[in-house]
């Protein structure tokens, strides 16, 4: 664990940055000179990250009330927060859907959300500046058949944060929602509860976006000057139309 003075630098906290897409972007803020401090619940390899780009790594389980706080209470700035923690599990139709998926998928993508935009805002606020990124997905935008468990935490988590940026007018504080397409990341093995040739299947036939691509337009929105706020940003790969298309399905 590596620390520094996070008083005086531009600080970037990122959840869920033990891999994929989190991982991607706390190099990309590092590279931009953020003091980056990093959270999720493998220590491990977010010890390894930290010590790679000189940020700080600590144990964060968004679904865990005491864990947001504790994370907190080590903070003395935040200047961004990228809201990055969730995923997936499961592929079921809403009349055979498993309960615990839908509530993994719920407590981790929307009310972890909102805890630790909760317990970071008055930081957020504080720093004159800062900037709220949520990275939802073409799911909060979205519907598809075996997904509403997805679906609805996306759109949910969505409407937090696009209510967030109504509430926050007159505040020193922007909001970008991130909608992304396919990005290959652990996405799908964990959607698949570890089943690679599950999850290798959802890339085959396609190239998908990496989580550098997604990682960039973060870096891209925290690099714009305070005044100019990127509200909604959607990516996805040339080779799909939405969530129901792509080259291989046609
Ligand atoms: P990933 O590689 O599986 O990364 C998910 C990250 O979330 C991991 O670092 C994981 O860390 C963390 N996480 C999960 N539960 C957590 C918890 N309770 N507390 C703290 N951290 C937790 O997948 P990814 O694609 O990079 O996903 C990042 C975000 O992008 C997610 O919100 C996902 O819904 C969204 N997204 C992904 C895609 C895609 O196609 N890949 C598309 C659109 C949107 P630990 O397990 O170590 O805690």
């Amino acid at each position: 664990m590596t620390s520094s003075s996070a008083s005086t630098r531009k600080t970037a906290v990122v959840t869920g940055a033990s891999s994929g897409i989190g991982a991607a972007a706390a190099r990309a803020l590092a590279r931009d000179g953020y003091e980056v401090v990093i959270g999720a619940r493998r220590v491990d390899r977010l010890t390894e990250l930290a010590e790679q780009i000189g940020g700080r790594a600590m144990y964060l389980d968004v679904t865990d009330a005491a864990s947001v706080e504790r994370f907190a209470a080590t903070l003395e700035r935040v200047d961004v927060l990228v809201n990055n923690a969730g995923g997936a599990k499961g592929l079921a139709t809403v009349s055979e859907a498993n309960l615990d998926d839908w509530r993994w998928m719920w407590e981790t993508n929307v009310v972890g959300t909102l805890r630790i935009t909760k317990a970071l805002l008055p930081a957020l606020i504080a720093s004159g500046d800062g900037l709220i990124v949520t990275i939802t997905s073409i799911a909060a935008l979205e519907v598809y058949d075996n997904g509403a468990g997805y679906t609805s935490a996306k759109h949910a988590q969505g409407v937090l944060h696009r209510t967030l940026r109504g509430e926050l007018l007159g505040s020193p504080v922007r909001l970008t929602e991130i909608c992304p397409g396919m990005v290959e990341t652990e996405f799908s093995l964990v959607r698949f509860d570890g089943d690679t040739d599950r999850a290798d299947q959802v890339y085959q036939g396609l190239t998908p976006l990496t989580a550098d691509d997604v990682a960039e337009v973060i870096a891209f929105a925290a690099s714009r000057p305070p005044h100019v706020n990127l509200d909604q940003i959607v990516l996805k790969p040339r080779d799909q139309a939405d969530a129901r298309r792509n080259v291989r399905t046609g």
